[in-house]
């Protein structure tokens, strides 16, 4: 256990995520700030990097090769990063791992809470043109996606999840309910915001809001967010309604 001696702390946190990546030093990066770094700060997540180059063998450390069947790039070798998943997986380690990749399962509202249900992630950070098929399946990576472009390394994704995920634990955001009407939490998109002054380059705020009628408010508050999701969402829309 003497080596664990490090991990004692982040192992108690109410959500771990474990980041195996080529470049450690880009960790915390943006998640080090505001209500992340706090949350961080506070052990309500833990963040543990593992850098795999620390599980390459031999003079040169070779993390990666060329392609096998040819073609451009390199491809990130099946030992080396089997090994590191392995050295990440605590005994009964019941965390999803993830690969972040562009040919995954896009990354939804509904993921995120689902993996903050999971308690923590491992997410491995892929690079040059991807991993060994041979690892994805044998350590049973799910594959998951931020978006429909090609980012140059997986580490950005894995911020973009855990940043998606943190905001939602217990004490993390201020108020409890902020979570809760946002975009696609409904099936929606949110309704617009207004604050002071309440005229702005001669635009006033909308007058129901001033009315003190919560119910009012409350039913233009969806109304908006309806016609706003049909306009821009239209397969949300049809989801949305196809549920109601
Ligand atoms: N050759 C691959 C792209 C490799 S990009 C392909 O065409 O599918 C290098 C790494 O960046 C990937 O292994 C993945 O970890 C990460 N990455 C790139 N785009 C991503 C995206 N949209 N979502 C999540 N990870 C992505």
């Amino acid at each position: 256990m003497s080596d664990e001696t490090n991990n004692e702390g982040l192992n108690e946190a109410p959500w771990r995520a474990t980041i195996l990546t080529l470049y450690p030093d880009m960790f915390p990066g943006p998640l080090g700030t505001s209500l992340a770094g706090r949350a961080l700060e506070n052990g309500l997540w833990s963040l543990d990097i593992l850098h795999i180059r620390d599980f390459a063998e031999g003079k040169h450390r070779n993390v990666d090769d060329t392609p096998a069947g040819g073609g451009a790039g390199m491809v990130l070798r099946p030992d080396v990063v089997g090994r590191a998943i392995d050295a990440a997986t605590g005994e009964g380690d019941m965390r999803p791992r993830i690969l972040l990749s562009p040919r995954g399962k896009s990354l939804t509202q509904e993921k995120v809470r689902s993996l903050k249900e999971a308690g923590g992630a491992i997410l491995l950070c892929g690079r040059f043109e991807g991993v060994d098929q041979r690892v994805i399946d044998g350590r049973n990576l799910e594959e998951i996606s931020i978006g429909d472009y090609i980012l140059s390394g997986g580490e950005l994704g894995a911020m973009v999840l855990m940043d998606a995920v943190v905001r939602l634990l217990p004490g993390v955001m201020g108020k409890v309910a902020s979570g809760e009407d946002e975009s696609f939490e409904s099936g929606l998109l949110e309704y617009p915001h207004y604050t002071r002054p309440t005229i702005w380059e001669g635009h006033e705020i909308p007058e129901i809001l001033a009315s003190g009628h919560h119910g009012k408010i409350a039913q233009w508050r969806h109304e908006q967010a309806v016609a706003l999701t049909k306009e821009r969402r239209p397969d949300l829309y049809e989801a949305w309604e196809a549920e109601e």
